[in-house]
């Protein structure tokens, strides 16, 4: 059976599905998008992804209103309609400036924003294979100063991923002025001193919803954490690293380019956090 997606006000098989060549998100990456994971069947924290969605089309001034119960309704529908997975799922929203009649880089006037979701599998990950210990490599972090934008545009983010899979790593961690931010696709904890460290969620990083889940659960258990920068020294330097998204779940980090970090295994707090994290999946 094909999978069936939803494309602007439609349900369809995936094949029937066709955007304009003229849009804006093919023409310029004009666009913002949002992952929402699926675990055992129900849609986890999809109105923090749904505000953040609304965040990020209000910073590039594409006019759509997200209504959430609308769209946590289609979401529902996508789920129902494509049963044949199984596992983790994850839905996949893209919203676009819109399709125009003549390419420019100046916005259309009166253009309807694409609306664009789908469901997937993820491969799941039991508990131990969570726990087992990644390779991370360190780049530069060339992107733009926008990065608390969901966009479309992930070039550099694509470049990166592919040099970390070359590398036998499980993700790159972005430098910015000696400064390490987050991952390709996930936010970075370290360890030092039994105190929980992650970068403030400014304009330089994503701010994760799974990043946030882990500052609340700390919060919640009398773990001690602050948001404050994190230099490549103390990175190498940390007793534990791990990266959070809401396809990695929770990543640890056990070696970084050549160097191990702390004991070479998974640390006694990122351990806590992931049977925190999984208590409330
Ligand atoms: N940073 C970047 C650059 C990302 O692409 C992601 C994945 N969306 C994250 C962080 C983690 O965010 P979340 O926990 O909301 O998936």
């Amino acid at each position: 059976m094909s999978t069936i997606v939803y494309l602007n006000g439609q349900f369809l098989p995936q094949e029937a599905a066709h955007i304009s060549v003229m849009d804006r998100g093919f023409l310029f990456g004009d666009g913002v998008y949002e992952v929402v994971p699926v675990f055992k069947q129900k849609l986890f924290h999809p109105a923090a992804h749904l505000q953040r969605l609304q965040r990020s089309l209000n910073a590039v001034e594409i006019p759509f209103t997200v209504n959430e119960p609308e769209l946590t309704a289609i979401f529902n529908e996508l789920l129902a309609r494509n049963t044949e997975a199984a596992g983790t799922q994850a839905i996949y929203l893209e919203i676009t400036r819109g399709a125009e009649p003549q390419r420019s880089h100046i916005f259309p006037v009166n253009t309807q924003p694409t609306l664009f979701i789908y469901c997937f599998s993820v491969p799941t990950k039991s508990s131990a294979e969570m726990r087992q210990g990644a390779h991370a490599i360190t780049i530069d972090d060339i992107r733009w100063q926008w990065c608390f934008i969901k966009s479309i545009n992930l070039l550099p983010n694509v470049l990166f991923a592919q040099r970390a899979k070359q590398s036998g790593a499980a993700e790159a961690i972005l430098i910015r002025d000696g400064m390490a931010m987050e991952g390709t696709s996930s936010n970075l904890f370290i360890v030092k001193n039994e105190v929980l460290i992650t970068p403030p969620a400014n304009e330089h990083i994503l701010p994760g919803i799974t990043r946030d889940l882990m500052l609340e659960l700390a919060a919640s258990n009398q773990i001690p954490y602050v948001e404050a920068p994190i230099s490549t020294q103390a990175l190498f330097q940390a007793d534990e690293v791990w990266m959070t998204g809401s396809l990695k779940e929770i990543l640890p980090i056990v070696r970084i380019d050549d160097q191990v970090i702390g004991s070479g295994k998974t640390g006694v707090l990122c351990n806590r956090m992931i049977d925190l994290y999984e208590q409330n999946k």
